[in-house]
């Protein structure tokens, strides 16, 4: 999810790992620890917790460094009846530039 270079925090993690497991992540602050690699992971700030066990304590913000992000997803087109279209917002055209 942080691929695209969004910032993201360990609550963010914990969300995620929520909704694809449908429980929750068993580890506590050691989770922070995902993001040590600093070669990788760029700090850019603190946002209250959104965590009601937090008790609203800051956490870190993190981005994943432009050199490990996947390069970004070509524009995607799809056909139909020999139509093409935009896969995102499905409006007819050759090369669409709508934001994802
Ligand atoms: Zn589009």
């Amino acid at each position: 999810m942080a691929g695209m270079g969004r910032i993201i925090t360990a609550d963010d993690v914990r969300e995620l790992f929520e909704v694809q497991h449908g429980r929750p992540l068993e580890i506590g602050n050691a989770i922070g620890s995902l993001f040590t690699n600093k070669k990788k992971w760029e700090y850019v700030g603190r946002v209250r917790s959104k965590r009601p066990s937090s008790h609203t304590r800051y956490v870190s913000q993190w981005q994943l460094k432009q050199a490990y992000r996947p390069a970004p997803a070509k524009f995607e087109v799809g056909v139909e009846n020999g139509v093409r279209f935009c896969l995102t917002c499905s409006l007819e055209t050759e090369a669409c530039t709508c934001p994802k």
